[in-house]
């Protein structure tokens, strides 16, 4: 099912743990803003390729990767982005485009290894962060 231009619901329901992740209706509508409202609009600036790496999990994926357990990737909210340039694609989120939560995933001062957005249809946090391993725990802080 294509959710926009470029990116399809199969793409955002992505899952290597084997286990069921099928999004319910109102989960496909937040994951259609997210869509509608962040990544395609960033897909159109950016001009290349964007990868999700995970985008919705159901409860079982969740808890199967690790995931936060009030994790916004179980309501359709957030996505993980993979693109050739992530420090790019962060900075567009950032500069032009509505969202929730960003968050600058890992890497170094110059590039993350990926890029975690989230969105709501309203209350709009605009919260940025930085993760950082720090003796095998992440670490959040402001950035
Ligand atoms: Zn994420």
């Amino acid at each position: 099912m294509q959710l926009s231009k470029n990116f399809t619901l199969q793409e955002l329901t992505i899952t290597n743990t084997h286990l069921p992740n099928l999004p319910t209706e109102a989960e496909i509508a937040r994951l259609q803003a997210l869509v509608t409202s962040v990544l395609q609009p960033l897909r159109n600036m950016y001009g290349h390729q964007i990868c999700v790496n995970s985008g919705f999990r159901s409860a079982a994926v969740n808890s199967a990767i690790g995931g936060a357990t009030n994790s916004q990737h179980c309501t359709g909210e957030a996505a993980d982005l993979d693109a050739a340039d992530n420090a790019a694609i962060f900075q567009l989120i950032r500069q032009h485009l509505p969202f929730d939560q960003l968050i600058w995933e890992g890497g170094d001062n110059h590039q993350p290894d990926w890029v975690h957005v989230s969105f709501r249809e309203a209350n709009n946090r605009k919260q940025v962060l930085r993760m950082k391993v720090v003796g095998g725990k992440k670490k959040y802080e402001s950035y």
